[in-house]
């Protein structure tokens, strides 16, 4: 078994003799097949391959299985975005009628998807806080609630997750967690061990981390036995008539039958695939994965602690500061580092911020994080502006705001760039 970074560089895509070193991009929608018969195994689920894109892609499949390797799952698959990785991954389990439980610090996107157009499609979401107690979580539990689902790190709230905890309580009422890992991603934290049974990411941020190509992903851990709690998860445990009668979960086992049906009945409807060379890409960026990860937790440490002791700073969340009201989850769960994302307040709030972004020069102004290339965002005037400022207190965002995301630059260049700006804005 080997460690992270050798699999970073090296799992998923193994050459045979005279094949490719690198991951070849297959750019065809389609494949050749010479009798009716043998594409007829692939359409009934009978033999492994290929036969359209849509469903699945060789190298799209040579990454998903490293993505798989490295969060030490049993089956995986890319989606065309982490916004599909998270859609796919509720609605393998969830249809008209059901609901789930999720911590209120997730990812913007992800919120909007679940309280309303879930809601929409007839499913019920509770938004309960990360640092519920069991009793609290366990209160929200109905006969038709199919998982609990929660961000390892929140974006961008970065509120740690008690994994452990959210995971007790899913398994004592005989149902999934379900982790979006996009900020830590495997290197910092798998999920597996703490008791998540389906993890997601958005390939988009660290994973790719050059900006170069939106994508996600689906990782099963292989542990949550479906069959036994087959009244929950029909769709699982009762035959497909869409697929001659396959009953999942009897034919692809534990460790199979979630990213099976998923592939096969949503990727089938929804197509949200991934471009082949956007796997490619991908995989680029997961070849220095472990290596990338170290420089943005020094720089997003540096960059917290120079802000914690600058005058011009009112408030700093980090999950890596000594001063973190999650210190204690980050030992737990983090303990290798966190992410490169740091928020702040600046002191003279919406005004004083605009001046402070407008004077920054190596740090760009991006609705975006997790790149190489530094960035940073004032949600009050940009993403959120057409809040007032008690409407942004109220979604969690307060207006004196600035989230930056730390990239791999040197430090002490990104340190100055912050220092020149505060003078800028408050010495003329
Ligand atoms: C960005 C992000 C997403 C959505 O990913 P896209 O690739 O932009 O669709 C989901 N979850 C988290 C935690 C994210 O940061």
């Amino acid at each position: 078994m080997s460690k992270i970074g050798t699999k970073c560089v090296q799992g998923g895509y193994t050459p045979k003799n005279g094949e490719p070193r690198q991951v070849p991009i297959i750019q065809s929608t389609t494949f050749k097949y010479d009798t009716s018969e043998d594409m007829g195994k692939l359409f009934d689920l009978e033999a492994d391959g290929y036969f359209y894109t849509r469903l699945a892609n060789p190298t799209s499949d040579y990454v998903a299985k490293k993505i798989c390797e490295m969060e030490g799952g049993t089956a995986a698959m890319l989606t065309s975005s982490g916004m599909s990785a998270n859609f796919l991954a509720v609605f393998n389990i969830c249809s008209c009628g059901d609901h789930l439980i999720s911590s209120s610090a997730i990812y913007g996107g992800t919120f909007n998807l679940f309280a309303v157009t879930m809601k929409r499609m007839g499913v019920e979401v509770t938004f309960i806080s990360p640092d519920s107690t069991k009793e609290e979580i366990q209160k929200e539990i109905r006969p038709n609630t199919k998982l609990i689902f929660g961000e390892t790190i929140a974006n961008p709230a970065l509120d740690v997750l008690d994994i452990e905890k959210f995971a007790s309580v899913a398994h004592e009422n005989g149902i999934p967690l379900i982790i979006d890992n996009t900020f830590p991603t495997p290197v910092n934290c798998n999920p597996f061990k703490f008791g998540a049974d389906i993890v997601t990411h958005a390939t988009t941020k660290y994973m790719d981390g050059h900006g170069s190509a939106v994508g996600g992903a689906i990782v099963d851990s292989g542990n949550f036995d479906w069959m036994k709690y087959a009244d929950k998860y029909p769709g699982l445990c009762t035959p497909d008539d869409s697929y001659h009668g396959i009953v999942y979960a009897e034919k692809f086992g534990i460790g199979g039958a979630f990213i099976t049906k998923c592939v096969a009945q949503l990727m089938r409807d929804l197509g949200v695939t991934p471009a082949p060379a956007n796997a490619f890409l991908l995989n680029v960026g997961l070849e220095s994965l472990h290596v990338r990860m170290k420089q943005h937790c020094d720089n997003g440490l540096a960059v917290a602690k120079y802000l914690e002791s600058n005058k011009n700073v009112a408030w700093v969340k980090y999950p890596g500061l000594e001063s973190s009201k999650d210190k204690d989850l980050v030992k737990k769960y983090l303990p290798n580092g966190t992410c490169g994302v740091v928020s702040f307040g600046i002191v003279g709030g919406r005004e004083a911020a605009s001046k402070f972004m407008k004077s920054l020069i190596l740090i760009a102004i991006e609705t975006h994080v997790a790149d190489a290339r530094s960035c940073c965002l004032h949600p009050a005037t940009a993403t959120h502006r057409q809040l007032s400022d008690q409407e942004l207190v109220e979604c969690g965002v307060s207006p004196d705001l600035i989230r930056m995301s730390m990239g791999l630059e040197d430090a002490e260049d990104l340190i100055a760039d912050i220092e020149q700006a505060f003078n800028n804005t408050f010495n003329q």
